[in-house]
């Protein structure tokens, strides 16, 4: 762990909206205290070594191993389940009688505009986007996946980069990408096929070579299968994403549904269906979907996220709305058992529009009680900006991902400037009341309103980004 990694860490332990982290604590020591098992949990000690920033990470949470690509060994690796059920192997299910659970992290668009992609541009020709991510970083290395929305073509450099509207971004982006901790990333989305079926097979196999799982788009029907259910921790998590169309034509043909998922009520259905039979104990459905730039679901958003919770032929437990653009609230379902992020807006872009530079880090455990019922638990939400920054020492601005909690906390460490600093106050504090601004009750009463982009009110920041 670098001395960075543990600043942020302290930061973020000294940051008010850390309270889900204490409470797991707090949680973990009664369990100790009663002589409960810690189950999946790290040692005490080592826990507690790692939120102090003074050892590594277990490497059991953060080397986020594939198992696609790598033997299985140990209980915390993950164990990739085989599709035929004719050969299933014995499941590694959660042990009855422990609270088992799964870290799962999640953000929004991964969007490289050409400045994004020039601003990581190196004198050899080749690019390198980990500066970007290198406050984000120790906070993916505590969970056990993080997936995010990949929303630009890696056709190869033979094709030429591009950005807006047609992409093709850098394909070390793969790479990168799992260097700072992602696990899994959606690959349906409107931008998937802007350079055409061979961009979106080059795009599956630089995510491959870099042993990132996908979901969304595959190779081929076994390959889906194969990626359908994955075990952390004993859990059974399913990874699915669809989107709500393409930007170039684009018809699902009979037989080749498991090419690029497109939002169908009864194809989700279906694939929820069939991961649960595989094994799955969570389905987490990422769903590209809503209006750009507004910053409440519109009706026909909260419309699918019900009638899919609602559905008794597969309902899903966790939804992961992208598309927007912006942040949209957070909703629970059914007492904590099923729970949808309308938007998680951009996670890295140069989109200069309001609120654009404003992303989310959702944090939660998908977890299985000692009694077999299955909640979704410790929710924190992590802010993020997105901003151009001079660091010292560099010959030029990077985009950089800040966790607003921690600039808020230390803002000189982190090179910002005041004005920055407080602009990113004001949007955390905006962002986690916008967050909750919506429950269950009140998005079946709004169902029928049109949607308002009414808060927040602060977009100053915006212009920063454009540049
Ligand atoms: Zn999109």
């Amino acid at each position: 762990m670098t001395l960075a990694s543990r600043k942020i860490l302290r930061d973020l332990l000294g940051a008010k909206f850390w309270p889900a982290t204490l409470l797991f604590l707090v949680s973990f020591l009664a369990l100790q205290l009663i002589g409960v098992s810690s189950g999946p949990f790290l040692e005490l000690g080592s826990l507690r070594a790692q939120l102090v920033g003074l050892t590594e990470p277990s490497t059991s949470l953060s080397d986020h191993q594939n198992p696609a690509v790598g033997p299985p060994s140990g209980p915390n690796v993950l164990v990739k389940a085989l599709s035929s059920s004719a050969t299933l192997p014995p499941k590694p299910k959660a042990l009855t009688g422990k609270l088992c659970s799964v870290r799962f992290m999640a953000v929004g668009d991964i969007l490289i505009h050409q400045s994004v992609r020039n601003s990581a541009a190196l004198p050899n020709g080749s690019y390198d986007f980990k500066p970007a991510f290198e406050l984000v970083a120790p906070i993916f290395r505590q969970a056990d996946l993080v997936i995010g929305n990949l929303e630009n073509p890696l056709a190869g450099s033979a094709k030429g980069y591009s950005g807006y509207p047609m992409f093709n971004a850098p394909e070390q982006l793969a790479q990168n990408l799992k260097d700072v901790g992602f696990t899994s990333l959606n690959l349906t989305n409107n931008h998937s096929l802007d350079r055409g079926l061979e961009g979106l097979k080059s795009t599956i196999a630089y995510v491959r070579e870099a042993k990132l799982d996908y979901s969304g788009a595959y190779l081929d029907e076994e390959d889906k299968k194969n990626r359908l259910v994955s075990f952390y921790n004993g859990v059974g998590v399913a990874l699915l994403g669809y989107t709500y169309g393409l930007n170039v034509p684009y018809k699902v043909e009979p037989g080749l549904e498991w090419r690029l998922g497109v939002i169908d009520k009864e194809q989700v259905e279906r694939d929820v269906a069939a991961a649960r039979a595989t094994g799955a104990d969570f389905v987490v459905v990422s769903l590209h979907f809503g209006n750009e730039y507004e910053l409440k679901p519109n009706a026909g958003q909260r419309a699918l996220a019900e009638a899919l919770f609602n559905s008794p032929n597969g309902a899903p437990d966790l939804i992961l709305g992208h598309h927007p653009h912006v942040v949209q609230p957070f909703v629970e379902f059914k007492d904590k058992s099923q729970a949808v992020i309308f938007s998680l807006g951009n996670f890295i872009s140069s989109q200069p529009f309001p609120y654009t530079f404003l992303g989310l880090i959702l944090d939660l455990r998908l977890t299985i009680h000692p009694d077999g019922h299955k909640s979704i638990e410790e929710i924190n939400f992590i802010p993020t900006y997105c901003h151009k920054i001079q660091l010292k020492g560099a010959s030029r601005r990077i985009f950089r991902v800040t966790p607003m909690a921690v600039a808020a906390a230390s803002p000189k460490s982190y090179s910002l400037d005041d004005k920055t600093a407080k602009t990113m106050a004001v949007h955390l504090a905006q962002q986690l009341t916008h967050l909750k601004s919506l429950d269950a009750e009140s998005l079946k009463a709004a169902s029928s309103a049109p949607s308002s982009p009414k808060v927040p009110s602060i977009n100053q920041a915006a212009a920063e980004v454009s540049n």
